[in-house]
């Protein structure tokens, strides 16, 4: 199917019975792109009829989702619009209206089969070695009998009548016209016992009422769809276009599951990924443009991405490429814009991977500014700020003595090397990085030492890491009398832990 060329109305239904998955963001980006190309409407409803399995923070999530991600609506929950409510649990009325209006046009019909009764041909199928389907029995129940039920108290369900022969047909956009045989399906319920809708009736007379033009949903709906087209018919109403978009697998191409890691967008962003970096990844998920292109601001992804190259197989989720995505991302940020986004990472308290908690918050942003350019080409994700910047930070690190031993190098040459640095470092008259590094290859040549020699256990000395930024810039911007400081306790690390190692 070719991109519509009149503004679609489409909407993202979550139901908040869990956190919203990759999978699931995936629909409502592919909506929110697809209204904006067509600068149509992007409706949210939130699908919450099935209340034994509501989860308040899953709401939450749903809403915190689509505001990282920057997926704004046009009409919704705390939008309004004019089909409010947008919930479908304040529209039960109208799910009840139209099941019963159902009955008297002879397309569904109340049934009072006990769950027990349910239960009991289930399991007569099961011996019998059929497949487990409800038997119409419903159907032959009198008005009376069902009056009598209903009195006796027992639970009483509207189902469809869905036609014992025949068959129905839709033209999904991705996969093309797809057919189902009626025989296939058994008598499905429209309205449950406690008079809320099943997702089936809710969705469509939803749908319909907020006059959907295209419902783009993951591929696991489409079993259900020939349900669907039957509640079209019995309503006397049009489908809306479908787009199954295809299910995303991991590497090893099973479902994407938390076996995989991190399956949701919030994870993401807790993680340190920027929302523009996963908003691109996301929609590379079953879509490409059709050439190479993969890093791709919204706009751009906005004015190519088409229907017609959605897969119709699987997707698949690298968490790798991802991270490669979130890297291109921060290195083509300005500094300004990445000390914005470093900063709640650094700060938070250490527990939660800040910087340490005896630095004082907040912290010094002149300071960071001059920082960054010495991670920026090296950061993949924002949580990376703070173990890349730390010690600049810190008042003092703690380097352990076997990173302080440089490639074959013992604990003697070692502190002959940092004895030197240490000198070196006292007298110094300048720490520009320039006329450190001039100092220091001299001071190499002089104590006949390979610079990486000397170089090395001066860097965990200064930073208490065995990698870190070039060094020349790292002792230039952690000053003087700290390099000084951080190199004697070297020193003092160095000597404790000689006896042991000489042994
Ligand atoms: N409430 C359904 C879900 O969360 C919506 C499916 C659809 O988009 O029709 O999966």
């Amino acid at each position: 199917m070719t991109n519509p060329t009149t503004p679609v109305r489409v909407r993202y239904a979550p139901s908040p019975t869990g956190i919203p998955h990759i999978g699931n963001i995936r629909t409502a980006l592919f909506c929110w792109v697809l209204a904006q190309q067509t600068e149509g409407q992007f409706v949210i409803r939130i699908e919450d009829t099935d209340r034994s399995r509501y989860d308040a923070d899953a709401e939450k999530a749903i809403f915190e989702s689509l505001d990282w991600l920057g997926l704004g609506w046009d009409e919704g929950p705390g939008k309004g619009g004019p089909h409010e409510p947008y919930v479908q649990s304040e529209r039960k009325q109208i799910y009840i209206e139209a099941a019963h209006r159902l009955v008297e046009s002879g397309h569904a019909y109340f049934d009072d089969t006990t769950p027990e009764q349910l239960h009991a041909l289930r399991e007569r199928q099961r011996a019998a070695k059929q497949p487990p389907r409800y038997d119409g029995r419903g159907r032959h129940r009198s008005p009376e009998e069902i009056e009598e039920s209903c009195k006796a108290g027992l639970p009483i369900t509207i189902r469809l009548k869905v036609p014992e022969f025949g068959s129905v047909s839709f033209v999904d956009a991705i996969r093309g016209k797809i057919t189902f045989e009626l025989k296939e399906l058994d008598d499905f319920v429209i309205l449950k016992s406690d008079k809320m809708p099943t997702y089936h009736l809710a969705h469509i007379l939803d749908d319909h009422a907020m006059g959907i033009t295209h419902v783009i949903r993951g591929d696991e709906w489409i079993s259900s769809t020939p349900r669907h087209l039957l509640i079209h018919q019995a309503l006397g109403i049009e489908p809306p276009e479908y787009v199954h978009v295809p299910l995303i697998l991991g590497k090893d191409k099973a479902k994407l599951s938390k076996r995989h890691g991190a399956t949701s967008a919030l994870e993401y962003r807790d993680l340190g990924f920027l929302s523009d970096a996963v908003f691109n990844f996301i929609c590379l998920l079953g879509w490409s443009p059709g050439d190479d292109t993969e890093v791709m601001k919204r706009e751009e992804i906005v004015k190519r991405f088409s229907i017609d190259r959605i897969n119709d197989s699987p997707a698949t989720f690298d968490a790798e490429k991802l991270e490669w995505m979130n890297g291109v991302y921060i290195r083509n940020m300005d500094e300004d814009t990445l000390m914005g986004h470093l900063l709640p990472f650094m700060e938070r308290p250490e527990s939660e991977g800040g910087l340490p908690d005896s630095v004082t918050r907040p912290i010094d942003r002149e300071y960071l500014k001059r920082l960054l350019p010495l991670v920026h080409e090296r950061l993949k994700l924002l949580t990376e700020g703070t173990e890349t910047l730390d010690f600049f930070f810190a008042n003092n690190v703690s380097p352990a003595a076997e990173d302080l031993l440089g490639r074959k190098m013992d604990i003697e040459m070692t502190e002959r090397a940092l004895a030197t640095a240490l000198e070196l470092c006292k007298t110094a008259t300048s720490f520009e990085p320039e006329h450190l590094e001039t100092e220091y290859r001299a001071l190499a040549e002089q104590i006949e030492m390979k610079p990486g020699q000397l170089f090395s256990p001066i860097r965990v000395a200064t930073t208490g890491k065995p990698f870190a930024p070039p060094l020349f810039d790292t002792m230039s911007a952690i000053g003087q009398d700290r390099c000084i400081e951080r190199i004697e306790n070297a020193l003092s690390v160095l000597r404790s832990a000689a006896p042991a190692s000489t042994d």
